[in-house]
């Protein structure tokens, strides 16, 4: 089958699929894989209603099962077909009959561990896991000052990975250029065949409109404004894009990588050049009305404080950013200081610097309680380039969110660091394609 016939078929098979809701309600339909459309953040369909209105074909049940059968080994990695069958809520039978197809197809694989289904006696359990080089996935990291670009199979494993440091912020030519290349090494390097790419995801250090295609990047990188990088990536690599805000891509990546593995709510925290969060709430990324929640980055903590680039004054930003904390110092010690020294001095001992991070962690607490009453989460994870500071920065964010938050918001309420580190903005952007998996290999099966 040519690509053209597979993607179009493809295309036309999402049109029939996109209604079918699965048990536990997170699905996401195929054309946000096929197209330049990012569908990360649609509702799923859970009524009755939703579903005939939508559909403009019957369903075929086998497309149904295959989808949650193959769902079900994408979120869990490995089950036994017991597990399988309580997970899908299909019949045994039905489960046994999509399993035989899908390890012919070489899209699931059977293998003897003990450790799938817990203690038992006899013969040990088959796990049934998802074949990792079934498909793949692109992600791009497009951030203040590098273009980052990933390979993954379709279980998220990095198979190739590489970064151009460059100033992206003013040349958004050059930093498209430099990411298709990077897209062509990848593909060259690995010698994966293209019609087992899946697409690819881009995560912008700037917020990502509900839209889809469009980047708010007045004041944050302004030689991006009006450039629609979903439409340029597409039609440069032949590939389907979507795009994500670097700090929803981090939250994405943590929880299917990293530190909030099986956790509902969590809140990602990004403290670099740039501050922004991400958040799953209830298992579903959290975008708002525009798409641009998250912001905490703008929120005002000192109503006189320095000028930000987004107009405002006072913002987090400009107190808890490594940049911010290097001027603080700068202007203390009458020398230029970079962030890319705060580690080093930090490490020395410095007061100054520590007492710097210190205030940051404090401001970030008081951002963050907000943030804790309004959403309960179980767990934040702090990511970004003043993480490296760990108990430095995290001892002054958990004291202040102690002392600006019920007991009850804390008293389970765990804050670590990020797992993941500089690669989660570009995992959790191939993970925005790997999210539609299941769909498009179910699919491909009916072909
Ligand atoms: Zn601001």
């Amino acid at each position: 089958m040519t690509q053209h016939t597979y993607l179009d078929d493809l295309r036309h098979k999402s049109r029939v699929i996109k209604a079918i809701s699965t048990p536990d309600r997170r699905f996401f339909c195929l054309r946000a894989v096929l197209s330049t459309r990012r569908c990360y953040r649609d509702p799923v369909p859970t009524t009755q209603s939703d579903l005939s209105t939508e559909t403009d074909s019957p369903i075929g049940l086998t497309d149904l099962g295959r989808v949650r059968v193959l769902r079900a080994l994408a979120e869990h990695r490995q089950l036994s077909r017991s597990e399988l069958v309580s997970r899908t809520g299909l019949a045994r039978a039905t489960v046994s009959s999509i399993i035989y197809e899908l390890t012919n197809g070489n899209l699931v694989q059977e293998s003897a561990a003990a450790d799938a289904a817990g203690t038992r006696t006899g013969r040990p359990p088959q796990a049934l896991s998802l074949v990792p080089d079934s498909a793949y996935a692109l992600g791009l990291d497009i951030a203040h000052d590098h273009v980052r670009a990933v390979l993954t199979n379709v279980v998220g494993t990095a198979l190739w990975a590489r970064t151009r440091p460059m100033a992206v912020d003013g040349d958004p030519e050059r930093a498209l250029g430099t990411a298709v290349q990077l897209i062509d090494s990848a593909l060259e390097d690995f010698s994966v065949p293209r019609e087992k790419i899946l697409g690819l995801g881009a995560g912008f250090a700037c917020p990502v409109d509900k839209d889809r295609r469009r980047l708010h990047a007045e004041g944050i990188m302004p030689g991006w404004v009006g450039v629609q990088p979903a439409d340029e990536l597409a039609g440069r690599t032949g590939l389907p894009v979507q795009i994500i805000n670097d700090a929803n891509a981090g939250v994405l990546a943590e929880r299917r990588f990293g530190a909030a593995r099986g956790c509902d709510n969590v809140v990602y925290l990004r403290l670099s050049t740039g501050i922004g969060a991400g958040t799953i709430c209830d298992g579903r990324i959290l975008l708002g009305h525009g798409g641009i929640a998250g912001e905490l980055g703008h929120v005002i903590v000192e109503p006189h404080g320095t000028l930000c680039r987004c107009g405002n004054r006072g913002c987090l930003e400009t107190i808890a950013s490594p940049p911010a904390i290097a001027d603080l110092l700068s202007r203390s010690w009458g020398r230029e200081v970079t962030a890319a020294e705060l580690p080093g001095l930090l490490s020395a001992g410095d007061r100054g610097t520590a007492r710097a991070i210190e205030d940051a962690g404090d401001a970030v607490g008081a951002v963050l309680a907000i943030t804790v009453m309004m959403l309960n989460p179980e767990m934040i994870v702090i990511g970004g380039d003043l993480a490296a500071a760990r108990e430095t920065l995290f001892e002054p964010i958990r004291r202040k969110l102690n002392r600006n938050t019920m007991v009850c918001h804390t008293e389970e309420l765990r804050i670590v660091p990020s797992e993941l580190g500089d690669s989660a903005g570009v995992r959790g952007a191939a993970a925005l394609v790997l999210e539609g998996a299941p769909e498009a290999l179910a699919l491909s099966r009916a072909n």
